[in-house]
């Protein structure tokens, strides 16, 4: 920049300097000129002076001739010549030309005394000649030097002529000088402006896209002036962006690992617009808890993932969390298989870029839950034992003897088919009050289960044949269960009670029957889970399937749907599971159905943690 300052004003300066010369050259030139013109004025001057004395010379030579002017016209003419002598003195001149002047009227005096003396003289003819010689040699003196005069003016006239076109051609040539080289030094300038800013802006460019394209370690280097000015500005950008970015980094790498160490689920949801309710953002353990992958989770809505109860729940909670409320509240969810378990939701809104998100923690409440359950299971119990025991006591015996007597009573051979047939019912029915007491014992006091090596697919295949058997007796529609076995060739032998594992799945295998009035497949499945070092049975029907309202009820004590059932089923079975160190769950199937899912410790010390 500098550089183009010093070049412009240099160039100005000439251009300036060129017009000063020019404006003072044609100055020069004009007054040349006008002085040229001045000499010519006195030269026609000088000639016409020439010619008046040449005039009165010619007038006294032909004094004695018969055409000769008159002395008035002679007089004339001299009065004319001495006028234009006269006319001399009007203009200035030096010293040694006025002094020249003024010798050329005095001698023009002497010869207009000479002349009246020729002319006016009355001598004799000899005198008047001498008279007339002497006003000739005066005249001709007068003419010579005035040609003198003439000759010498017309020398200095050329000389300065010629000096004059002398300088008007030097002034033209450097007026052409002038106007051929400004282009050119306007296009040097330009030449040296463009090639001076070319390569540092290209360099500045180059850096700028490599800034944009986050290359924030390139440095500019190599250019001057105001150029190398910017460059250590963009330098010091690129620097300081990249500190910021790298501290930006740390601290995002901090909140990530925060994010994604942390144990319970952390999600992001989107709370506005078309998207509300789509996942953003979700933490490793959000991933495990659920059973998808992160990417997956990302392409879910959040209600996705909630129990029907809690996603009938979430539109509420989701208003009172834009109100700006933090809320805290316990959830079933939902995992990959269609498990529900209970989570404590601690969630809330907050904006980010103008758009509205909720941040929802989800712990895994399950064994909390458990712990809960097995409280008031336990409480159940106790209250179950003490009143299986009670009527143990004070019912079973009365109620043996009351059977016992019915049935002699029913074998007298006086009574009606009808009456019969009542007391038949009534022994049915003590039978049926018999069969709930113990299940009631077996619920409230178990026995201790006796751990052996065992075949779970043995086990299970004697109770399918059982359930067969019993089936075959069955009303019609029962009899049409097909069921199918999938059993693992390779499964290992467990350390297990193989009683309490044919009361559990003869269990679930006469729950299959009763949803199934109309018959269906129903299969059987076992595998080895390597990973868990564990055992899996899922028994899956093709009945009714299980209410989502009760599925958190079914294994509960006496909870039922059958007019005749006890409700102790499931109940007993997931004690036996767990006293087993194993666990089980209920799915529903998509196709309809349920599909019970269990699975055992190959072994005792272990335990199975997921269904
Ligand atoms: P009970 O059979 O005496 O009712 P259970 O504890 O065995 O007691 O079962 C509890 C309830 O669970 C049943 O009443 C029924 O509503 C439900 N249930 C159990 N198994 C199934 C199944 N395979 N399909 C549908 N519902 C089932």
């Amino acid at each position: 920049m500098k550089k183009i300052i010093t070049v412009l004003s240099i160039i100005s300066l000439l251009l300036l300097l060129g017009g000063i010369y020019l404006i003072r050259e044609i100055d020069a030139n004009t007054s040349r000129f006008d002085e040229i013109i001045m000499f010519h004025q006195v030269e026609i001057l000088r000639e016409h002076l020439l010619l008046n004395i040449r005039t009165v010379e010619a007038d006294l030579y032909s004094q004695n001739m018969p055409r000769a002017e008159s002395v008035d016209t002679v007089v004339k003419h001299v009065r004319e010549t001495a006028n234009a002598i006269n006319a001399c003195f009007h203009c200035h001149h030096s010293e040694d030309v006025t002094d020249r002047l003024l010798d050329l009227k005095n001698q023009f005096g002497q010869y207009g005394h000479a002349l009246s003396r020729a002319l006016t003289m009355r001598a004799t003819a000899g005198r008047l000649q001498a008279e007339q010689g002497h006003a000739h040699l005066i005249g001709d003196s007068l003419i010579s030097k005035l040609n003198t005069m003439i000759v010498m003016t017309s020398k200095m006239l050329a000389v300065r002529t010629e000096d004059s076109q002398r300088t008007v051609h030097r002034t033209r040539i450097f007026l052409i000088v002038l106007v051929a080289a400004g282009p050119v030094l306007i296009m040097g300038l330009a030449f040296i402006v463009i090639k001076g800013v070319k390569r540092p802006v290209e360099v500045l460019l180059e850096a700028t896209r490599k800034l944009k394209a986050g290359d924030l370690d390139h440095r500019i280097e190599g250019l001057r002036d105001e150029f190398a000015e910017l460059a250590i500005g963009l330098n010091t950008m690129a620097g300081s962006l990249k500190e910021r970015l790298r501290e930006i980094e740390e601290s995002e790498r901090r909140y990530r690992l925060l994010f994604e160490s942390a144990g319970d689920s952390i999600f992001i949801v989107d709370a506005e617009g078309k998207q509300t309710c789509r996942i953003v953002e979700a933490n490793a353990a959000a991933a495990k808890m659920h059973g998808y992958t992160v990417d997956e989770l990302k392409t879910m809505n959040i209600t996705d993932l909630d129990s029907p109860a809690a996603a009938a729940c979430s539109p509420s909670w989701i208003e009172r969390m834009l109100q700006g409320e933090w809320i805290n509240v316990e959830a079933d969810h939902r995992n990959r298989d269609g498990i529900l378990f209970p989570v404590e939701i601690s969630a809330g809104a907050f904006e980010f870029g103008s758009h509205r998100y909720l941040l929802m923690i989800d712990r895994d409440i399950t064994e909390r839950k458990q712990a809960e359950e097995t409280l008031q299971r336990a409480e159940q119990l106790r209250m179950a034992g003490e009143l299986a025991t009670g009527l143990a006591h004070e019912i079973k015996n009365p109620l043996a003897g009351i059977k016992v007597s019915i049935e002699v009573l029913a074998k007298e051979p006086y009574l009606s088919e009808e009456d019969r047939g009542v007391l038949v019912q009534v022994i049915d029915e003590i039978r049926r009050i018999e069969v709930l007491m113990k299940e009631l014992l077996n619920f409230a006091r178990p026995p201790r289960p006796q751990f052996v090596s065992t075949d779970v697919n043995a086990v299970l295949d004697a109770v399918a044949s059982l359930v067969r058997q019993n089936t075959a007796h069955a009303p019609e529609a029962s009899r049409k269960i097909a069921v199918m076995k999938d059993f693992d060739s390779r499964l290992p032998l467990i350390t297990a009670d193989p009683m309490q594992l044919k009361q559990v799945f003869m269990n679930l295998l006469l729950n299959a029957v009763d949803a199934m009035p109309d018959g269906g497949p129903l299969l059987i499945k076992t595998w080895f889970d390597a990973a868990a070092h564990a055992v899996r049975v899922e028994i899956s029907d093709t009945g009714r399937g299980i209410d989502s309202a009760v599925m958190d009820k079914i294994f509960q004590p006496f909870f039922t749907t059958k007019p005749k059932g006890t409700g102790l089923g499931l109940a007993i079975s997931k004690r036996l599971i767990e006293d087993h160190g194993g666990r089980i769950g209920v799915a529903q199937n998509a196709g309809g159905g349920a599909t019970f899912k269990i699975g055992l410790p190959v072994i005792q010390s272990e335990r199975v943690h997921t269904i």
